[in-house]
């Protein structure tokens, strides 16, 4: 089971201070007189070195990690075979600009999101830096391939935190309040969401609402592209129903409207599949990879129909860093391992593992409303007891709780409700257990409340 590898560190929960501890504190203070207060943290922990699933701080704590950095990390913290591969090719080639003189390694990963990403057809990508210059690029593919300029996004969406993916970004605290003016032609249209949707209402019904919304809103022959998280992460890990997402792929198809798939935090095996769209059945015209593709080095991608990623004239898209040359060795090194370990069969183990362990909340907790989940990717929707009301002082009482007992846990949500595990596949049954056995110690203090 797990890594083959090993672990450097043993995989287990270990306090030796309280947390933060004194080094910690000691760094937060000169954090503050350096650091902007914008980027924000969730727990002022600062990390020393990792393995697998648990991060150990400076001040030696093990902490269990079911967030790997917001779904980066899913191969496990610090991989040796990705940090040998990183050195290796650091020690003999850093940097051309691949738009100047290229190199193999960015031929090789494109290469490879050419046969993982779904579909049947030609696909070309582009490699760039970061998720919200992936979603930009296939903005302007998307526009120059359709002459045409609206954007639609999904409510909840996440796509980033750029001018123009700030725009695509649902909610307006924290990521746009106070920073626009917004780009134009952008659009949130309702998406699937079973938790909050009227009682029985299928996917297709859900699509129905969409295609109304955009028909009536935008027009469609009017909309270049429609983005989707097949799974969202930032929204709240929300699932839309089955059929829902099929319906909308129609929908484009038959309208001349580009599919894009995001899926920067739901992809690359994190959801026990390539990529979280393949668990609704159907084929995006482009999807976007960032997050887990490197094992935690900055890359990310724009994959699709070859027709559509040569829309654009040369020089059009690119940039300094994209697709650099340590980056693309750590890519090739994780879909190695991923291949190699069948990462992907773990992320079904961790799934089955997350249904046993906290399936049952919802009938235990008053205030957990929803446990849903794919993978190593799951969401726990916090309500005011007998309610679907969002109970957003819940969810931060369990994270802080969490974290001063060693366990990392992530918020999520457009109403600060959802409570979000992102945990590298190779995570343990027991680190799950234990996990949640702190967790549900703030869990059943707050339903007794
Ligand atoms: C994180 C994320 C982005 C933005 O990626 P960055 O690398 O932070 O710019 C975009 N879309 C989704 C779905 C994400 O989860």
């Amino acid at each position: 089971m797990a890594s083959s590898t090993g672990f450097s560190v043993p995989q287990e929960r270990k306090l030796v201070t309280e947390l933060p501890g004194p080094k910690s504190r000691e760094l937060h203070e000169r954090r503050r007189a350096a650091v902007s207060r914008g980027a924000g943290t969730l727990a002022d922990i600062y990390m020393d070195h990792g393995s697998g699933a648990i991060l150990v701080d400076v001040d030696g704590n093990q902490i269990i990690d079911l967030g790997c950095g917001i779904g980066v990390t899913t191969i496990g913290h610090a991989h040796p075979e990705v940090a040998a591969a990183a050195a290796a090719q650091a020690s003999k080639l850093t940097h051309t600009l691949f738009t100047v003189t290229p190199y193999d390694n960015y031929v090789k990963v494109a290469e490879k999101l050419a046969e993982i990403t779904p579909g049947d057809f030609e696909k070309h990508s582009i490699l760039v830096n970061s998720g919200a210059e992936a979603v930009e690029n296939a903005v302007k593919i998307a526009r120059k391939y359709t002459g045409r300029r609206v954007i639609a996004t999904l409510d909840h969406a996440f796509h980033g935190r750029t001018n123009l993916t700030m725009a695509m970004t649902y909610r307006p605290w924290p990521e746009r309040a106070g920073m626009g003016p917004m780009p134009g032609d952008i659009f949130s249209v309702p998406i699937s969401y079973p938790f909050r949707d009227p009682e029985g209402m299928t996917g297709e019904e859900a699509a129905e609402r969409t295609i109304d919304y955009i028909v009536t809103h935008i027009g469609a022959t009017e909309l270049a592209a429609l983005f989707v998280e097949p799974i969202q992460g930032d929204g709240g890990v929300v699932i839309p129903a089955p059929g829902y997402f099929k319906r909308l792929s129609e929908f484009c198809t038959e309208n001349g409207i580009v599919f894009v798939a995001d899926e920067i935090q739901a992809g690359i095996a994190r959801t026990g599949a390539w990529y979280s769209i393949e668990h609704h059945g159907v084929v995006p015209d482009l999807v976007t990879s960032a997050k887990g593709i490197a094992g935690g080095f900055p890359l990310a991608a724009v994959t699709g129909r070859a027709e559509i990623m040569d829309a654009v004239q040369p020089g059009g898209i690119g940039g300094t860093f994209g697709g650099n040359p340590v980056s693309t060795a750590a890519a090739l090194a994780v879909f190695d391992i991923i291949e190699r370990d069948g990462l992907i069969a773990e992320a079904q183990r961790v799934e089955r593992a997350f249904v046993e362990r906290i399936g049952d909340w919802p009938s235990r907790f008053p205030i957990v409303g929803e446990v849903r989940g794919k993978g190593a990717m799951f969401g726990v929707e916090l309500v005011l007891p007998g309610t679907k009301k969002p109970h957003p002082e819940a969810l931060k009482a369990i994270i802080q709780h969490a974290a001063s007992q060693g366990v990392i846990v992530l918020d999520s949500g457009s109403w600060d409700s959802v409570l979000r595990f992102l945990p590298s596949v190779v995570i343990s049954e027991a680190l799950i257990d234990d996990a949640a056995t702190v967790i549900e110690q703030k869990l059943a203090e707050l339903s007794a409340a």
